[in-house]
């Protein structure tokens, strides 16, 4: 728990200047106080106002612009909270911020100190907070969609009305236990509390086992994987032009592992350009195999390159040990290199390959089939993302999720065997881990790793 919330707090909320607008906010106690020292007066709650802006220590003009008011406890972080919106140059955000650093009580924000603050008043449970902290960072509209579900409780007032639901059958199971010398209270208590319990652990195992809206925050996992020379970083650097993408190298060697993040028709899709899985027997390079072997092993699909001139022989061999280290991924064969290969034997190609395996035709050199192959991943993207947004984001809230189940199970068999003690006890561990989920127990050591995440002035 921060020890300094007694302290107002201050940051520039908008984003990196030049701009033409900057937003400056201060929540805490003496927000009203600031407010009335920089503009002269409080306005209206909840009202844009014109404002003068000047420097309380010399009464200069520093501005001018809008103030708000949003007095506690209606406000986003729960406290008194002013809001200063100024031109967005270097110089007027530096005499503002200035201005504010030399009052009573008022110190610069910490990243994400606002949000935390809106958590630690119960405006936020965890859930959202995560949610909000993947609103801001979410590059793809499927990315957004699926952040603001959570930030709204898509997740959080599920888990809410679950633990309410729990907190009666635990009732239910603690008067069996206080009443145990009466007749019939108990027994009814307690099958009363079990049939509580069955539909409950089974909502909560079905959303803890549901989607992937993990792999939406990271993207959609593409490996370019295959044989030295079949072209792959030449259709690596190929998508990487067309898509004006980011790549990074992935820390390592020089031989290592390229992520390239694309944004496909809305859906975040990671393509991870491999060294080419093979047994070799350079250290350098094996090493990269390694690498290359475990990306593909974890993606969710691997393009595997092949020359088109060189077909047939052991590359069949080898496309039959990468779809077993990738059990998991979907396989598609990247024909590469299609413009050696004369136009009236290309529809010839595609026979030599088994016939449940998806097949491309291209050339990463001339682009031809490039497209094609594209857009056929932009629609894998689309299938793979459900169009719902997903109930579980994060793996912290699917653990969670998965521990109130455990527990929920533990009670049912506790319950069965006729031992309530054990039982109750079951189901206060269920409670406090959907408490967790939400941030309301046992969560000291998490907060500082969610709130790291978002930048100051959140
Ligand atoms: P990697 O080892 O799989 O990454 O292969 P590279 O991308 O380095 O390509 C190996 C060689 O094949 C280079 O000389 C490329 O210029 C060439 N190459 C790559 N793609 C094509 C293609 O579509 N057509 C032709 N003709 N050559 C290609």
């Amino acid at each position: 728990m921060s020890t300094s919330d007694r302290d107002t707090i201050f940051a520039l909320s908008s984003g990196r200047p030049p701009a033409a607008i900057a937003v400056i906010r201060i929540s805490g106690p003496r927000a009203g106080v600031a407010l009335a020292q920089m503009i002269g007066r409080v306005p209206q709650p909840r009202r844009a106002t014109f404002a003068r802006v000047r420097d309380p220590a010399t009464g200069e003009l520093v501005d001018e612009g809008l103030a708000l008011w949003f007095p506690a406890p209606n406000s986003e972080t729960g406290e008194d909270i002013a809001e200063l919106q100024v031109h967005g140059g270097r110089a007027v955000i530096a005499a503002v911020l200035a201005a504010l650093g030399k009052l009573e009580g008022l110190r610069h924000a910490e990243a994400g100190e606002f949000t935390r603050r809106a958590f630690e008043n119960g405006r936020l449970d965890l859930t959202a907070v995560e949610g909000l902290a993947d609103l801001v960072a979410a590059d793809t509209q499927a990315q957004r969609r699926q952040a603001v579900e959570h930030l709204r409780g898509l997740l959080g007032e599920r888990a809410e009305s679950w633990r309410q639901r729990l907190i009666e059958a635990l009732a239910l199971a603690e008067a069996s236990i206080d009443f145990s010398d009466e007749e019939d209270v108990p027994k009814q208590a307690m099958a009363q509390a079990l049939e509580r319990i069955g539909p409950l652990a089974e909502e909560i195992a079905q959303a803890a086992g549901a989607g992937r809206g993990e792999r939406l925050r990271e993207g959609l996992r593409v490996a370019i994987a295959g044989p030295p020379n079949a072209g792959k970083s030449t259709l690596f650097n190929r998508l990487a032009r067309r898509e004006a993408a980011i790549v990074s190298p992935f820390p390592g060697t020089t031989r290592d592992v390229l992520e390239l993040h694309l944004d496909l028709a809305g859906y975040p899709v990671t393509v991870l350009d491999t060294a080419g899985i093979r047994e070799t027997v350079d250290p350098i390079e094996r090493e990269g195999v390694r690498r290359a072997s475990e990306q593909a092993g974890g993606a969710d699909l691997v393009l595997w390159v092949v020359d088109a001139s060189v077909l047939g022989g052991e590359g069949m061999h080898e496309i039959k040990q990468a779809r077993a280290a990738a059990p998991d991924a979907a396989f598609w064969i990247v024909v590469n290199k299609i413009d050696l290969i004369a136009e009236a034997e290309r529809p010839k190609i595609e026979s030599q390959f088994a016939r449940e395996l998806t097949v491309h035709l291209l050339s990463g050199l001339t682009t031809l089939g490039v497209d094609e192959m594209v857009n056929a991943v932009a629609r894998y993207a689309e299938g793979f993302f459900t169009a719902e947004p997903a109930l579980v984001a994060r793996e912290r809230q699917r653990g969670h999720l998965r521990e109130t189940v455990l527990a929920l199970r533990a009670a049912q068999s506790a319950a069965r065997d006729g031992r309530e003690e054990i039982m109750a006890e079951h189901l206060r561990l269920a409670t406090r881990a959907l408490g967790k989920l939400l941030g309301r127990v046992d969560v000291e050591d998490v907060l500082d790793v969610i709130f790291r995440d978002f930048c100051i002035g959140k």
